[in-house]
């Protein structure tokens, strides 16, 4: 009996976390008949909204301070190599994903030439790969940190939009870095953060999406803030006596940070619980979704499972000799919770307290290495713009050839370093890989109807590939770590 319990005071969040996705499936389906309305369904699932927010609100403190504390706590030679396993990691599995994305999309071939084919390609400005490196350098660079802070420096902003307090016309959606900016008034909506969008053609979506718009949703340029605190951390941590004030102030900053995390892990599960329930009440009936659109689906889940399931187990026991499984359910609420909420960035909270609680990975290297991975490296994003990308050209009976392929590869690898960590920002990077190749933008509507559902499956192989990704570094690093603690007189991993 008391194993039982203390088999339930052990696993208590994962319990709940579970029970609370059960509870907001049964939930969720048994409310579908009664047909709510769009404001109706907002005011159901606020207490998901407010966890969003709760999770949101940490990310930007906890960001910065755990990756300059992370980086300050280690000498430079130690960081540098740290810092070269995890990029090499990022890159392999970001390729392999990329690879499998195309592979399943060539042999599936889920979109059967259904339109004619697209020829007006003049009218496409052509975003060249070299361009979207190019905005993806410049983002790491932010002119302004308060401003990095507040507003995403993205290269995808709309121009000409149309706003009729709550709707733009999709065909109005352009990026660009040479097209001029304009900013976006939020509607006074309901849901300030989000744009309501209307489709604009038939076959178009005919009903209503919600869409975020990455540095105007939780606006912050993260990949800016992580070049900032690295450098920022590097600096402190070589100053030796005298960086000590700002070291012991991150430090103290990211302890109090955890602390907040501890407490919002508690209504983690409500929030679950509403944010699915909502979600599952307001869409809209599957078996309407077109066969393609269905086939396109099993593509892209496909593509993840393999992913998930097979590519990054197998690289994790490969190189640590260990059993994958072990550590992918000490991460399970981190997992449940990216599957929630869409977002590997608002889950990176919980991602940190699983990886350092349950699998005992050194803090040292979460907090260097997982807030680099949930900014930059993300598998499923990369795999599913692959995928999408090769899915619209195979509507438009366009027969892309090898370099054409080899282009959407490296875009979609650009785009996916580039997307924030919020919900559906891969769908707009999207626009990036299409433009490369000359696809039609607008053709981005076609799959919106499924990439609320593609969104979350995607987001939580991102944060899947980040954790085993910190997993890897922390072992390869291991005699390093060992040797500093050896140095400091201590095998204790703390402050
Ligand atoms: N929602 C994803 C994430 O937060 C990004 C994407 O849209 O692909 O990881």
């Amino acid at each position: 009996k008391d194993d039982v319990k203390a088999f339930f005071r052990r696993n208590a969040f994962v319990i709940f976390t579970v029970a609370a996705v059960i509870i907001g499936i049964g939930l969720g389906f048994a409310l579908r008949p009664y047909k709510m309305t769009y404001r109706e369904v907002k005011y159901f699932s606020f207490p998901g909204e407010l966890l969003m927010r709760m999770l949101q609100m940490l990310v930007l403190p906890l960001l910065v301070s755990s990756l300059i504390t992370g980086i300050a706590a280690l000498d430079s030679r130690a960081s540098g190599k740290m810092g070269m396993r995890a990029v090499v990691y990022y890159m392999t599995t970001t390729v392999i994903a990329v690879f499998i994305g195309i592979v399943m999309v060539l042999i599936i071939h889920p979109g059967k030439g259904s339109k004619d084919e697209f020829k007006n390609q003049q009218k496409i400005e052509q975003v060249s790969p070299a361009d979207a490196f190019l905005d993806l350098i410049r983002n790491m660079f932010p002119p302004n940190i308060v401003q990095a802070c507040t507003q995403q420096v993205s290269p995808f902003l709309f121009q000409n939009v149309n706003l009729d307090r709550t709707s733009i016309s999709l065909t109005d959606w352009y990026e660009g870095n040479n097209v001029k900016r304009r900013s976006v008034p939020y509607p006074d909506s309901i849901n300030e953060a989000y744009f309501v969008l209307n489709g604009t053609k038939e076959q178009h979506i005919m009903r209503e999406e919600v869409i975020p718009i990455p540095g105007q949703v939780n606006g912050v340029n993260a990949l800016g803030l992580v070049v900032f605190s690295i450098c920022f951390g590097l600096i402190i941590g070589s100053m030796k006596e005298q960086g000590k004030p700002l070291k012991d102030f991150f430090v103290c900053l990211n302890e109090a940070i955890m602390r907040l995390v501890a407490i919002i892990m508690w209504y983690a599960p409500v929030g679950i619980l509403f944010l699915i329930a909502g979600k599952i009440v307001e869409m809209d009936d599957i078996t309407e979704t077109g066969g393609q659109l269905a086939m396109y689906t099993i593509t892209v889940i496909i593509g993840l499972s393999i992913h998930a399931f097979l590519v990054l187990p197998t690289l994790y026991f490969v190189i640590t000799r260990k059993n994958p499984f072990v550590f992918i359910c000490g991460i399970l609420q981190a997992l449940i919770t990216a599957l929630g909420t869409s977002s590997s960035s608002a889950t990176l909270p919980i991602t940190f307290k699983c990886l350092e609680e349950n699998n005992g990975v050194d803090k040292r290297v979460t907090r260097f290495v997982l807030p680099v991975g949930a900014t930059i490296n993300m598998d499923g994003t990369a795999l599913y713009e692959a995928i999408a990308a090769l899915f619209i050209a195979q509507v438009n009976n366009m027969d892309m050839n090898f370099g054409q392929i080899l282009t959407i590869s490296i875009t979609a690898t650009a785009a996916s370093i580039g997307a924030a960590g919020i919900p559906q920002a891969g769908l707009v990077t999207m626009v990036i890989v299409l433009t490369s190749v000359g696809l039609p933008t607008d053709d981005i509507t076609l799959i919106i109807a499924v990439d609320w559902f593609l969104d979350r499956l995607r987001t939580t192989t991102n944060v899947l590939g980040d954790s085993i990704g910190t997993g890897i570094v922390a072992y390869l690093s291991r005699h390093e770590l060992q040797s500093k603690d050896a140095e400091m007189g201590n095998s204790v991993v703390e402050e």
